[in-house]
């Protein structure tokens, strides 16, 4: 049986709830086999927000507390930003991260959260603004696993529907799924999206068909709890909508390498 979530964060997130401890003890609640934390790497004005010798020994006093129950991988949530290429590099490369999620979280140094990000744009030229950044991203940076939550943009903007039609971005993000497939990269389906009372798992079902038809394999399902309880939410749903588009695998990552498992395997133990 497998019970895989791959974006996990904790206390040693800014705004995680709950410590890796409490986690891993939901985990074995509901039968969790594998539990990736990804805490957040975002910059700020004081550094890096995460104490990484910490993290790292954290995460291995619990593998090694927890080994006969539960497999726990060392991840990270990379936030990133063009301009700290250099530093997000060195820090991946200087800890034995299993899993690297690349995320675009803030664009030009402006959070996408903030109502500043899509002032003075149409629903149309912001959305098509984060992708681009996307797209450059994946084009210059090659030291990640897989994309977290791709159109992340949908939960902030401020319009009658939110959602991203594909049509309408479709060079850009054929672009950006050409570029990661052919790095050997993989994405994310982030259900977290359900929870924000979305409508829809990150990224939406166009999306993943598209990736799909491209030549897409590798996908990671995470839940990107903030908090114990929602750890592997709504994953019925996630491996729903995979099987439905056709897919017959899902991934985690064990030294920055896919391990495939078969959806049917890892749906087992999910509880609706
Ligand atoms: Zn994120
Ligand atoms: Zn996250």
């Amino acid at each position: 049986m497998n019970m895989l979530d791959n974006h996990v964060h904790t206390t040693f997130s800014r705004d995680g709830k709950d410590p890796m401890e409490k986690v891993i003890k939901r985990g074995l609640d509901i039968g969790v086999t594998h539990l990736t934390f990804t805490d957040h790497m975002e910059y700020n004005t004081d550094g890096f927000s995460i104490d990484f010798e910490k993290y790292c020994k954290s995460i291995e006093e619990l593998q090694w507390k927890y080994k006969n129950y539960i497999n726990i991988y060392t991840g990270i949530e990379v936030g990133y930003q063009k301009h700290l290429k250099d530093e997000i590099n060195n820090i991946i490369n200087k800890y034995a991260f299993d899993f690297v999620l690349c995320s675009t979280h803030t664009v030009d140094k402006i959070n996408v959260p903030d109502t500043m990000f899509f002032e003075g744009y149409s629903k149309e030229e912001v959305y098509r603004k984060y992708f681009t950044s996307i797209l450059e991203t994946v084009s210059e940076f090659k030291n990640f696993d897989t994309y977290g939550h791709l159109d992340y943009i949908v939960r902030y903007g401020n319009y009658e529907n939110n959602k991203v039609i594909y049509k309408d971005y479709r060079d850009v993000l054929d672009a950006l799924l050409k570029t990661i497939i052919e790095s050997g990269k993989g994405i994310e389906l982030n259900t977290s999206g359900i929870r924000y009372n979305l409508e829809a798992m990150h990224p939406n079902k166009n999306i993943l068909q598209r990736y799909k038809e491209l030549g897409g394999e590798i996908i990671t399902v995470g839940s990107d709890s903030h908090q114990a309880k929602d750890i592997c939410k709504d994953f019925y749903k996630a491996y729903d909508m995979l099987e439905f588009l056709d897919y017959k695998y899902v991934c985690m990552f064990k030294e920055r390498n896919p391990v495939y498992i078969s959806i049917e395997k890892s749906r087992e133990g999910i509880v609706a």
